[in-house]
C-alpha cells in the first residue's frame, strides 16, 4: 500500500471558541472521515470534542442538504443538548413536535391526534418521565445545521472527493480517491453510506440490502398546495393546538403517513435522492387498496411534477463486524459517540485496541434497534391492526431512548478490554434487560411472518 497524503487540518484551525463544547486533552489521533452525510458529520463534530485531528471527505462537490424528514431518537436529543448546548437550542429550533393520529385507509379515525408517547402503554414507570414528544427533523435543516458547527470549528471538509477504495496497514488507514490521490489517517471512519467503499475491505464483499417488498412513495412540498384546496385543509389542517399533525393511515400491507407542518421545507425535496416517479405512477400503489378515500387521492394529486420519492424499503442483515481486519477502518453509521470515546480512552497507540472495542460494544445493541424496526413494521401487517389501534403504535422501549451514549464506553471500555485480552466475562448493558443475543437475519424472520408465527423480542423490551 502506497499512502501519499496525510489529510490532517492544522490544530489553530479549529477554534474552540467558536463553541460551548468542552474539548478532551488532545489525543493526537487522526481521523478522516469519508461522507458528510448526518452521520459522517457528527462522527467528525465528536471526534473534534474528544480532540482528535478529523477531516471530512465527501463526493459531492458542494454540501447538498437534500430530503424531507427524519426521525432522531431522544437518546441522541438529549446527548446532543447536553454536550453541543449552542446545537441543542438551534435542533430544538427546527425540530418539529408533530401529534399523531390513527386512521384506517379510509381516513377513519382510529385514535389521537395526541402528543407522541415514547413508553409503551402499561409498562412500569420508574419515576422518570419519558420523553413526551417526537423529534421529527427536516433532514436539510438538520444536516444544514450540523455542517455550519464544521465551519465554525474550521474542521477541514473536502468536497468534490470520491472515494474508490480504502486500505490499511499495521501503521495506517487509507482511502483511495477516483484521481488516483491517496489519503491517509490513524484511523478511517467509513460514513459513505449504504453503498460504503468500505465493504470490500471490511465484509470481504459488497452487502447488499434485502427488498422488504414494500415501497414508500414519498413527496415534501410547500403548505400552499393544501391550504389552497378546501377540502384538503380540513383534513390535512393544523390542530386546533397549533401543533403540526403526523396522519398514520394503515392496514395490513399498507401504511400511509402524512405530515402537515406550519413551515415544511425549502422545496429541496423535489431533487430526489432516489428516482422519482410522477403521480400517476404513486397511483399504481393505492389504486389496488380497497375504499382508499378520494381526499387522500387529491392529496397526492397535490404533489409537484417529479416530486415525489420512489423509496424502496429494504432490510440489511445485522452485521456483527463493522471495523477491517486490522481494525483501522470503522464503517461509521449511527455510532459516532461510542467511536470518538473508545479511540480517546485507547490513546494515539491502540487504535486498532479501540475499534474492536467499539465493535463489541455496539454491535448486539444495533442489532436489537434494528430488530425493533422489522417488527414494528411486521406487527402493522397483521390482522388485528383495523380492530385495534395499540397494534399500529411503534414500540421503543424505555432501554432504547434511555440510553447514554456518552458514558457507556467509559463505564464499560476497561471490562471489554479484558474481556477481549483475557476472555474475562462481559456481558452488554444497552440492550433490552434480560435479552440474551442470538444472531438473526431478515431471511430468518421474513419466514417467520410467511409461516405467520410471531416475531417477537426476548427479554424485558419495555
Ligand atoms: C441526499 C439524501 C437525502 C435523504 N433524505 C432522507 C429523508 O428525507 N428521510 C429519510 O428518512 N432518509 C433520507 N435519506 C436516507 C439516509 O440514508 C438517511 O436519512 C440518513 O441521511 C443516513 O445518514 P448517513 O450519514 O449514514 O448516510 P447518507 O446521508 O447517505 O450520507 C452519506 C454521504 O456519503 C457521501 N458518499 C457516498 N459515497 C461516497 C464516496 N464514494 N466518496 C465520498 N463520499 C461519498 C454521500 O454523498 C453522502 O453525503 C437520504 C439520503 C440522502 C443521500
Amino acid at each position: 500500500m502506497s499512502l501519499t497524503v496525510d489529510l490532517q487540518p492544522s490544530s489553530e484551525s479549529l477554534d474552540s471558541h467558536n463553541t460551548r463544547a468542552q474539548r478532551h486533552p488532545p489525543s493526537g489521533i487522526s481521523v478522516l472521515v469519508v461522507g458528510g452525510g448526518p452521520a459522517g458529520v457528527y462522527a467528525a463534530l465528536e471526534c473534534w470534542r474528544k480532540e482528535h485531528h478529523v477531516s471530512i471527505v465527501e463526493r459531492n462537490p458542494v454540501a447538498r442538504t437534500q430530503g424531507d424528514f427524519f426521525n432522531t431518537t431522544p437518546h441522541v436529543i438529549e446527548h446532543i443538548r447536553t454536550n453541543w448546548s449552542e446545537l441543542g437550542e438551534e435542533k430544538e429550533r427546527i425540530a418539529e413536535g408533530s401529534w399523531v393520529s390513527y386512521h384506517r385507509v379510509n381516513g377513519q379515525l382510529m385514535s389521537g391526534p395526541e402528543p407522541f408517547d415514547w413508553k409503551k402503554a402499561g409498562i412500569e414507570d420508574d419515576g422518570s418521565p419519558a420523553p413526551a414528544r417526537m423529534y421529527r427533523h427536516n433532514r436539510p435543516k438538520f444536516l444544514g445545521m450540523l455542517i455550519s458547527q464544521l465551519e465554525r470549528l474550521g474542521i477541514r471538509n473536502e468536497y468534490g472527493c470520491r472515494v474508490v477504495d480504502c486500505c490499511e496497514n499495521a501503521q495506517k488507514a487509507g482511502i483511495v480517491l477516483d484521481d488516483d490521490r491517496r489519503l491517509e489517517a490513524d484511523v478511517v471512519v467509513a460514513a459513505d453510506g449504504i453503498g460504503s467503499k468500505s465493504h470490500r475491505l471490511v465484509n470481504g464483499q459488497e452487502i447488499r440490502a434485502r427488498g422488504s417488498g414494500l415501497a414508500g412513495p414519498r413527496a415534501a412540498f410547500p403548505v400552499q398546495a393544501i391550504c389552497d384546496d378546501e377540502e384538503l385543509n380540513k383534513h390535512f389542517g393544523i390542530l386546533d393546538s397549533r401543533h403540526p399533525h403526523f396522519q398514520m393511515w394503515i392496514r395490513p400491507g399498507v401504511h400511509m403517513s402524512m405530515l402537515r407542518t406550519n413551515d415544511i421545507n425549502n422545496g429541496a425535496a423535489t431533487e430526489s435522492w432516489n428516482e422519482s416517479v410522477d403521480a400517476d405512477s404513486a397511483f399504481q400503489y393505492v389504486s389496488a387498496v380497497k375504499d382508499f378515500s378520494e381526499y387522500a387521492k387529491r392529496l397526492i394529486r397535490a404533489s409537484p411534477e417529479g416530486g415525489i420519492v420512489d423509496w424502496k424499503i429494504m432490510w440489511r442483515d445485522p452485521q456483527p463486524v463493522i471495523i477491517s481486519p486490522l481494525g483501522r477502518v470503522v464503517q461509521g453509521l449511527e455510532d459516532a459517540i461510542y467511536l470518538a470515546s473508545c479511540l480517546g480512552l485507547g490513546g494515539k497507540d491502540n487504535n486498532q485496541r479501540a475499534t474492536k472495542i467499539h465493535n463489541r460494544l455496539r454491535f448486539e445493541r444495533v442489532s436489537c434497534c434494528q430488530k425493533v424496526g422489522f417488527i414494528n413494521q411486521a406487527r402493522r401487517d397483521t390482522r388485528d391492526v383495523e380492530l385495534d389501534p395499540s397494534m399500529i403504535k411503534s414500540e421503543h422501549g424505555r432501554w432504547m431512548w434511555r440510553h447514554d451514549p456518552e458514558s457507556y464506553p467509559y463505564n464499560n471500555y476497561s471490562r471489554a478490554l479484558d474481556h477481549l485480552q483475557n476472555g474475562a466475562p462481559f456481558q452488554n448493558t444497552n440492550t433490552p434487560p434480560g435479552h440474551t443475543h442470538e444472531p438473526w437475519s431478515v431471511d430468518y424472520l421474513m419466514g417467520r411472518v410467511e409461516q405467520g408465527l410471531p416475531v417477537e423480542f426476548d427479554g424485558g423490551w419495555s
